[in-house]
């Protein structure tokens, strides 16, 4: 099997990463092959499948036109500046050009120690590996951008953490790999010349038409802020919580990246917060819109040489592009949450109508997920509100709020069962809750089952299909079955 590898980030300079192997594995074993993914990139499924393909995917096997590296960065971690972090438990092996004629980065996630291990054994372990592959390919089937999964292996060995678990082997496709935190790793060296390579590098590649600006450098960092603007709304309708919003786990392109201690709210609350290492809710999920604006304001910082020669001049450019970023999320917001209330037509009393909703779903801790999906399927009839009610503490409190919408509704062009149909497309039955999620690394962790893990992939695959077979899948937890902490388990 050929990879035709096109490595461009290693024709960087040298200073930019570490040239390393992945260190193999005593012996692999195959978890998944993500096949729709593999033939997007040219590759075949079936031999990735296969024993050639394993000791590849476990770096076992390094194909010829890799050039295996792992790249510097830098970042803040809880606000705090770490001058030094990079891969230091991956490995990218090379890029590819995808059907599409997309560059995609293919990095392995645990192959091994790296110069940028430091304390750490460059390894990953089995539940994080199945955590990453499970929450990012349904990011992607919800249709947010996110590095993707094209595969995992466990490979025969243990790794040490608070106690001795199996070790994985994720193959992590990203359109790249390059974080805010990258910048960060030059500019706070004063490698201006670095920050410009880079920031050439990101244009050429993911923001081509900034090339072409009166001002490159400032049309980059303002595409780089409404890529981030977007995601994070699209994070915000689903519920998700990212966990751990450093600038090194900001990825430049806009994509969901590095998924640690990441979980889907089940019931509605702002301040929700799961991670472990999360001890003053930074990262809750009413945070993530401000956090991404502080991420992009350190982008800034490290443009600032390329901004202007004028640092009054580069400053105003800057909070120029920033001050963009909070209106832009606002206006992703609203617009997403009209569509999720089925509303085609922007009035200026749906921040109100959709506010209340939040409002009252927190106070009754609803079901986020199931609260917009019963309203999808209420929407096609006028007395379809029956459903609805249950999902809340004090089952009428919801009834004046569904009057208000049904009147909303009825200045509404377009007919009920046509609305329904695109509620149904916009708000999922099946996100990756995070009780399932557990269930599959406990089930693989502990009986080596990948079963529930099948079974989970199978379901996430079409969220916003109605699937009669795994409609237990959109039941919330039990009480038993809650998890409220969530670990990065590195
Ligand atoms: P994270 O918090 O997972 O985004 O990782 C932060 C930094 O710690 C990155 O530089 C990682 O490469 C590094 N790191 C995390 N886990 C390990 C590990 N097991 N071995 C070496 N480095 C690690
Ligand atoms: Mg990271």
């Amino acid at each position: 099997m050929d990879f035709p590898f096109d490595n461009s980030y290693a024709r960087l300079p040298e200073r930019f990463f570490a040239r390393v192997s992945p260190t193999p594995v005593a012996a692999p074993r195959l978890i998944g092959v993500n096949a729709p993914l593999a033939v997007e990139l040219g590759l075949d499924p079936e031999w990735l499948a296969g024993e050639e393909g394993v000791q590849v995917l476990a770096g076992n096997r390094v194909p010829e036109a890799a050039e295996p590296i792992a790249t510097a960065y830098a970042g803040h971690q809880f606000g705090q500046f770490v001058p030094q972090l990079g891969d230091g438990r991956a490995i990218l092996l090379g890029e590819l050009i995808d059907r599409g004629g997309v560059r995609r980065d293919v990095q392995l996630k645990g192959p091994g120690r790296t110069p940028f291990s430091r304390g750490g054994d460059g390894r990953a372990a089995l539940g994080p590996v199945l955590r990453e592959y499970v929450v990012s390919e349904a990011m992607a089937a919800l249709g947010i951008p996110t590095t993707r999964t094209l595969g995992a292996v466990t490979t025969g060995e243990g790794v040490v953490r608070e106690r001795m678990l199996p070790g994985a082997v994720l193959t992590r496709v990203a359109s790249s790999h390059i974080r805010v935190g990258t910048f960060q790793f030059f500019s706070s060296r004063g490698d201006t010349e670095g920050v410009r390579v880079l920031a050439d590098h990101v244009i050429a590649r993911h923001y081509p038409d900034a090339a072409d600006a009166a001002r490159p450098y400032h049309a980059f960092l303002v595409a780089v802020v409404g890529a981030q603007a977007a995601l994070i709304a699209q994070w915000q309708m689903v519920g998700f919580i990212h966990g751990v919003m450093n600038t090194d786990n900001s990825s430049v392109a806009g994509e969901t990246i590095d998924y640690g201690p990441c979980a889907f709210m089940d019931e509605y609350d702002p301040e929700t917060v799961f991670s472990s290492i999360d001890r003053f809710g930074r990262y809750a999920y009413f945070q993530q819109p401000g956090i991404a604006g502080w991420n992009m304001a350190r982008l800034a910082e490290c443009l600032l040489p390329l901004l202007s020669e004028d640092l009054e001049a580069a400053v105003a450019e800057a909070n120029e592009s920033l001050a963009a970023f909070m209106p832009a999320f606002e206006r992703a917001y609203q617009q997403g949450l009209n569509r999720k209330l089925g509303l085609l037509t922007a009035r200026d009393e749906d921040p109100a109508l959709a506010g209340d909703l939040l409002q009252v779903m927190a106070e009754n801790r609803a079901d986020w997920t199931l609260t917009f999906r019963r309203l999808s399927e209420a929407s096609a009839s006028e007395d379809g509100d029956a459903a609805l009610p249950s999902l809340f503490v004090e089952p009428s409190a919801i009834d004046a709020w569904l009057a208000r919408w049904r009147e909303r509704l009825a200045k509404e062009p377009g007919d009920p069962t046509s609305r329904s149909a695109a509620m149904l497309a916009t708000n999922p039955a099946y996100v990756p809750r995070n009780h399932r999620v557990e269930a599959v690394i406990r089930a693989a962790e502990d009986k080596g089952d990948l079963s529930p893990f099948a079974e989970l992939m199978t379901v996430l695959s079409k969220p916003y299909d109605s699937q009669p077979a795994f409609a237990h899948y959109t039941e919330p937890p039990a009480e038993h079955e809650r998890v409220h902490r969530t670990f990065c388990g590195t």
